[in-house]
């Protein structure tokens, strides 16, 4: 999420608004206004995000604020203000990566899981609610993710229903462990409510049911995970399987792709995924991590295998110069724009346009980055 922190004067709790043009009328309104240069002063603003140190008489607002924050900011982008002076942007318009962060709770305890476990967790059903209402523009694609979104089944319902009112051809993906959806009569109302183009993103790591519940720290996930699964497919939906690769799965690759190929090769499409190391990863470290360099021979037999047999695999967060050639056609530029940077050796690299590059948000980045 792109945030940033500035000074908060008059602002009470948080507000969720819309950015609007600061000589409309909207701008007198609940809405949020960008001030840059004191002459374009709209006297009676409210909710004014400004790189200024000061606000005009009656005006409260965000001061401070850093000017590249600013100067990234559009109308139409909704954001958080909060009164300790932080402003985060919920929605960018005209963007085609945005998420809607649903809650933090979550059904599993992945041991890689990038999330950060704070100890005072949150539901964001109402907020993601809230933003949709905000949106003016009309997205292409969108993400749902958590914590485990489903978390609260009646809420989730809710929040699908929405936006396939609101964009009925947005190509939705939903990131779940998938668990929820071995309850078939709570995936029905699920699909029903969606928009017709969605994808539903699942994690598999492994294709032997303890090996797979050990990485996800909670028992009985594999079983729930592949009824779910199998429960989609049954209602015709789009599935992606992904699959994150660590110190415990990397040897057992290939038996992941056999039993995809051998059990769900209805699915649309499998990715390989190297590892975020931030949240849970970062706490565990020395426990799931791996480099790639080390796994990229196991990866190649994994992806080979799915790919010889028509199904559609690909390798997500891993930079081309780790991989081998035959692996390049199957890496995809799938960082999202804000949490993704390129190091030192990427200047003058021939494959900056098409790589991933690398998480801006890891606390440790792999070894062997090198130009090509
Ligand atoms: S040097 Fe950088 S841009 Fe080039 S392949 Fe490696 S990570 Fe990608």
């Amino acid at each position: 999420m792109i945030t940033s922190k500035g000074i908060s004067r008059g602002i009470v709790g948080t507000k969720i608004l819309r950015i609007v043009d600061s000589h409309s009328i909207n701008a007198f309104f609940e809405n949020a206004v960008v001030v840059v240069h004191d002459s374009e002063d709209v006297y009676f603003a409210k909710n004014v995000l400004t790189p200024l140190d000061h606000l005009q008489k009656y005006q409260c607002g965000i001061i401070c604020l850093d000017v590249t924050f600013i100067n990234s900011l559009h109308l139409g982008d909704v954001v958080s203000i909060c009164e300790d002076g932080r402003v985060n942007v919920l929605w960018q318009c005209g963007q085609d990566d945005n998420l809607l962060f649903v809650t933090d709770f979550c059904n599993s305890k992945c041991i890689m899981c990038p999330q950060t476990q704070t100890s005072n967790p949150g539901h964001y059903y109402d907020q993601a609610n809230l933003i949709l209402k905000l949106v003016k523009d009309t997205p292409k694609f969108l993400c749902i993710s958590g914590g485990e979104p489903t978390f609260i089944k009646e809420k989730y319902i809710d929040i699908v229903t929405l936006i396939n009112k609101k964009f009925p051809n947005v190509a939705l993906q939903v990131l779940t462990n998938g668990k929820n959806f071995s309850d078939f009569d709570f995936t029905k109302k699920c699909v029903i409510s969606s928009p017709i183009d969605s994808l539903y993103g699942i994690p598999l790591y492994s294709g032997n049911s303890s090996l797979h519940d050990k990485i996800v720290r909670t028992k009985g996930s594999f079983e729930k995970t592949v009824k779910g699964i199998i429960n989609l497919y049954k209602l015709k939906q789009n599935i992606e399987i992904r699959v994150v690769i660590t110190k415990q799965n990397y040897k057992d690759l290939i038996n992941i792709s056999h039993f995809i190929y051998w059990n769900m090769p209805f699915v649309f499409h499998i990715t390989f995924m190297g590892m975020e190391t931030h949240g849970s990863a970062y706490e565990n470290l020395e426990d799931v991590w791996v480099e790639p360099i080390e796994y990229v021979e196991y990866l190649e037999r994994a992806v080979s295998f799915l790919n010889d047999r028509m199904l559609n695999v690909s390798v997500y967060n891993l930079p081309h110069c780790l991989l081998p050639e035959s692996l390049r056609k199957f890496a995809k530029d799938s960082i999202s724009a804000w949490k993704k940077m390129f190091l030192e050796p990427c200047r003058n690299c021939s494959m900056i346009n098409v790589c991933s590059g690398v998480f801006a948000t890891s606390y440790r980045n792999p070894q062997g980055i090198h130009r090509i």
